[in-house]
């Protein structure tokens, strides 16, 4: 009778609680409802500390602070952290967010966005703007911006949206050489109101920094006007 009640048992919590997006295994415990992923799961989440360069986060194999591109290159933005890589699990969490629709996914990346604001950044900002959405890509909801208003709400931030704009379609950058995405997203984004954004510290968020592209091609139009812009994205590819 026990293998019965022990069935029976895990019938009944996968009747009433939702799964885990990790393991598929029921959420018990009302943290890991809250963001769709059980405790274990998240264990194998952790904030990225190997060595990185302090501008762009490039992670560093050797002693210097840093990374070449941005001693030649320096970038519009004054430094930029993910907080892990691209990869396994995170890498699994962020598609089904942005393409699935597991919107509860959101206050897990809150999470992780409040941790790098308050443990490695550990500045205080005006405003947060957050990469728009592409244009193409009619979905009900930008993930972003989504995640941007309760980061703003938790942190007592102003969220500095409808500014920066993406005003041109562009196809996904996945697979693109560096070259090509930043063809890519020649003339993509707009700033209105550039006024608005004058002489402030902004945070740009997104989700994953893979050539830096897209964060790049942001920070060069916001620190036209911006006083100061740091970024911060989910995953490093
Ligand atoms: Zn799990
Ligand atoms: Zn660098």
């Amino acid at each position: 009778m026990r293998w019965f009640k022990e069935f029976f048992h895990r019938l009944q919590l996968s009747i009433f609680l939702s799964s885990c997006k990790g393991c598929g295994e029921p959420l018990v415990f009302s943290d890991e409802a809250r963001v769709c992923v059980c405790r274990e799961c998240r264990a194998t989440i952790t904030l990225n500390r190997d060595p990185q360069c302090r501008i762009c986060g490039r992670i560093m194999d050797n002693d210097y602070d840093r990374c070449g591109e941005c001693i030649l290159n320096p970038p519009p933005f004054r430094k930029h952290v993910s907080y892990s890589r691209y990869q396994g699990l995170m890498k699994d969490l962020i598609l089904l967010y942005k393409y699935s629709g597991v919107e509860k996914l959101k206050n897990l990346f809150v999470d992780y966005y409040i941790e790098l604001v308050n443990d490695v950044i550990n500045e205080d900002f005006d405003g947060i703007v957050p990469v728009p959405p592409d244009k193409s890509r009619k979905r009900e909801f930008g993930p972003i911006l989504e995640a941007a208003k309760i980061l703003c709400q938790r942190l007592g931030i102003k969220l500095l949206s409808g500014y920066l704009v993406k005003v041109k379609e562009t196809p996904p950058q996945a697979g693109l050489s560096k070259a090509k995405r930043i063809r890519n997203l020649d003339g993509a984004f707009k700033l209105k109101n550039p006024q608005e954004i004058k002489g402030k510290k902004v945070l740009l968020i997104d989700d994953v920094y893979t050539t830096g592209t897209t964060v790049t091609k942001c920070a060069q139009l916001l620190s036209k006007h911006a006083a100061d812009v740091a970024a911060i994205t989910l995953a490093r590819s």
